[in-house]
């Protein structure tokens, strides 16, 4: 039997061997919306492109072949990809879900799904008994982010999977920030990954999208219907770019994880941070599952300055770093959670996670580590002769 290729040969090479008819290296971008039928009762395979799509239906492939899933599904974003999941279930069905949440999906879920009788319980899902707490008889599925985003608090895949598979539940796990390269939760026993694209597989700040795999004849059948039905689906031209950014993922991922242990060892010695949260640091609670179901860490993490006024000058004086939204590009960029992701989860369940007014979250890109220590430096520099003239003023 062949040997399966590893993982960076097959990211390098996604869609290189599909183009018989020209040989191509890179699969062309197909922006044809109908497809001819040959007669009567018969399809090339494509008729329509919302359905199916020739440039599409190679990254679909590929992002369920990296996952270890049976079927991909491209969409429109990773709000799209969250929304035709989410369509799964209906009126009077409840959901489990990481209560340190993306705000979107948040607001997702309590905005729009809760017109539709879909409720959610905000648990800690590394917490068994929480989540047992939570269960009620018409829980449908538990949707896991780990780590999260942005305390990067880390939940065990493989020990919630068996918790649901106990109650029939399904398990939903948003693998944005790991990726396939890192983590491969349908390994451990999930049923469906969502991606935002956008981040990490893109990876160049320069393409919105989405994915969907899904584990299972039955579950893959029915994604698809909704995925035709909603239609909330990427275009040729974007299929082509997030292939493209996906060709180099281990390369950069290698990058994001040393670049953002760098800085993170960094800050943990700096006299104006009071916390570091990374779970590659040994004393993060996370630290050792994360070890065992992943094979790196994320180039994300966040940390708390030991006085909030310290964030406005900080923000203010970055230069390399730039003062922005979102997250897993090859720029780095840093954000105030507080005030622009999670601005639409409401204070106590901000406070009760911490995403309070000290924390900042940083995405670490791939220019060289001391470059990005040298920017952070000046800037905490700068923040502090701020405040201490700012004090002088008063005193
Ligand atoms: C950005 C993000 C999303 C939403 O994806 P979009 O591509 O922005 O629609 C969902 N989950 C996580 C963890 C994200 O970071």
């Amino acid at each position: 039997m062949e040997e399966k290729l590893k993982i960076e040969s097959r990211l390098a090479q996604i869609g290189s061997q599909e183009d018989p008819a020209t040989g191509a290296v890179n699969f062309p971008i197909y922006n044809a919306t109908a497809f001819r039928h040959p007669r009567l009762g018969q399809s090339t395979g494509f008729d329509y492109i919302r359905t199916k799509s020739p440039t599409r239906s190679v990254l679909e492939e590929a992002a369920a072949e990296l996952e270890s899933g049976d079927a991909g599904f491209a969409c429109s974003s990773g709000m799209a990809a969250l929304q035709t999941i989410f369509a799964l279930f209906g009126q009077g069905d409840h959901l489990v879900v990481s209560l340190d949440l993306y705000g979107g999906t948040y607001r997702l879920l309590e905005r729009i799904l809760s017109k539709f009788g879909i409720t959610a319980s905000y648990v800690d899902t590394n917490d068994l008994d929480a989540l047992e707490s939570a269960r009620r008889p018409n829980t449908k599925a538990v949707f896991i982010e780990t780590p999260t985003n942005p305390l990067m608090m880390i939940t065990d895949i493989g020990a919630v999977c068996t918790w649901a598979k106990r109650h029939e539940l399904l398990t939903i796990v948003d693998n944005t920030l790991l990726t396939p390269f890192f983590q491969r939760p349908l390994e451990l026993g999930a049923d469906i990954i969502i991606h935002s694209a956008t981040k990490y597989l893109g990876g160049h700040n320069d393409v919105l999208a989405g994915l969907i795999i899904t584990k299972g004849a039955e579950l893959s059948a029915e994604m698809a219907i909704l995925h035709n039905s909603i239609g909330a689906v990427l275009s040729p031209t974007d299929s082509y770019q997030l292939m493209r950014g996906m060709k180099t993922l281990a390369l950069r991922m290698e990058r994001h994880e040393r670049n953002a242990l760098a800085l993170a060892h960094y800050l943990k010695g700096h006299p104006a941070v009071a916390e570091v949260f990374h779970p590659g640091l040994p004393e993060h609670p996370g630290h050792e599952i994360q070890n065992r179901q992943s094979s790196g860490n994320t180039g994300i993490f966040s940390f708390k300055v030991k006085d909030a006024r310290y964030v406005e000058p900080l923000l203010r004086h970055i230069r390399l770093i730039a003062f922005a939204e979102s997250l897993g590009g090859v720029e780095s960029l840093m954000t105030y959670p507080a005030v622009q992701t999670h601005a639409d989860i409401p204070a106590e369940i901000r406070d009760a996670v911490g995403v309070d007014d000290r924390l900042l979250r940083f995405s670490v890109g791939i220019e060289h580590e001391n470059d990005l220590i040298a920017d952070l430096g000046n800037a905490l520099e700068a923040a502090r002769r701020e405040l201490e003239e700012g004090d002088g003023d008063r005193g």
